[in-house]
């Protein structure tokens, strides 16, 4: 039977939750079909190789036995040291064509869109983005997030094998167990197809946590007033062990860079706890955060819209209560 095939990101052998949230929804998808996993290997410059490529087989192993993955294929090639999306999509066309594979899934996240579109056009298969729910066809019938998650659309996607990426945070990981099959292989790559690619990995202004993958997000609006009064929001995400966002009002004045943007046109993310200060919540900026498990506001206005989507909500000037907070947090230290 034909397998499913999903590319699964992953930092350094640590899978990103997204990829393992779009290999729950690919298990969902193939009626009895095997699953199984494409890692790239792209080895660190530093980090000793031979560890490198431990870590990355314990993660095919894992993906068998925590993710329910039939087989894992590790693509290793010696000019694969740093993410470039042509390489990629060119080893993801080559080995879903090897396997035959009735559907390629990603996460929806920037590599994974990037990469799949660039199957889809060197294939010219079409692809359906964000989606949050599939049917094996034919047809293949999806629910897809548009308009930044405020519209659900339901469509069918015709053509010889479907190519999907999953909205992240969308559908919560379920674990499945299954003997893996690791295989590792080479790739046939063209030069041209190594030209776009990482030249430098530069570290972020939240010292390290990703804004995606935080746990703890304290995010900052026009409220904040300016670039130095972010010092107030980082010193609080510092304390617990989290990372800055912020709204596009902030970006666009240029007081923190786009990375640090929450929302339809930055990053989407769910954390446990997302503490908006001088937010107004605008469906924009809601449709980054509205995956987090619990929100509070922090807003002089009362009637600001965020307030109705907050679990918990301070009315009050946010330069008095963030460094409250922080205070009360290291009096408790
Ligand atoms: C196509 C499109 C895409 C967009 N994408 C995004 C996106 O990805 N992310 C995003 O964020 N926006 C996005 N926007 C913009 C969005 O519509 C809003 O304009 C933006 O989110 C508002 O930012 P804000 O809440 O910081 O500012 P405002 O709406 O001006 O709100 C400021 C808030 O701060 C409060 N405040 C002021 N002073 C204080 C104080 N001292 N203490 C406490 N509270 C205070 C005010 O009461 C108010 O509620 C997009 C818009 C469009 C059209």
């Amino acid at each position: 039977m034909a397998p499913v095939l999903v590319l699964v990101e992953h930092s350094n052998g640590e899978p990103s939750d997204p990829s393992l949230q779009a290999l729950t929804l690919a298990r969902s998808f193939p009626d009895g079909d095997s699953v199984q996993a494409l890692l790239v290997s792209t080895p660190i410059v530093g980090l000793e190789r031979e560890l490198y490529r431990d870590t990355v087989t314990a993660l095919a192993y894992d993906l068998g036995a925590r993710h329910g993955v039939s087989s894992t294929h590790i693509a290793e090639h010696e000019a694969l040291d740093s993410f470039a999306p042509d390489a990629w999509a060119a080893i993801l066309g080559q080995l879903a064509d090897r396997l035959n594979a009735s559907a390629i899934f990603a996460a929806g996240t920037d590599r994974g869109n990037d990469v799949v579109a660039r199957v889809a056009a060197r294939m010219n298969l079409p692809l359906a983005t964000n989606c949050i729910a599939v049917a094996p066809g034919p047809p293949v019938t999806l629910t897809r997030q548009r308009w930044g998650g405020s519209l659900l659309e339901e469509a069918r996607l015709q053509g010889g094998r479907a190519l999907i990426t999953v909205a992240p945070h969308t559908v919560p990981i379920e674990q499945a167990q299954a003997e893996t099959k690791v295989e590792r292989f080479t790739p046939q790559l063209k030069d041209q197809e190594l030209v776009v690619r990482v030249a430098e990995h530069v570290s972020t202004s939240g010292g390290g946590v990703s804004l995606a993958e935080a746990k703890v997000v304290v995010s900052g609006g026009r409220g904040v007033g300016s670039k130095e009064g972010f010092a107030l929001i980082e010193e609080l995400a510092g304390l617990l062990g989290g990372a800055v966002g912020c709204s596009r009002v902030v970006t666009s004045a240029g007081w923190r860079p786009h990375t640090d943007q929450v929302g339809q046109t930055g990053t989407k993310i769910a954390p446990d706890l997302y503490i908006a200060c001088g937010i107004s919540g605008a469906t924009q900026h809601m449709a980054g955060c509205k995956g987090a498990k619990r929100i509070l506001a922090i807003n002089s206005d009362a009637d600001a819209p965020i307030m109705q989507n907050a679990d918990y909500a301070v009315v009050g000037d946010l330069k008095e209560i963030v460094p409250a907070i922080s205070a009360e947090i290291r009096k408790q230290r």
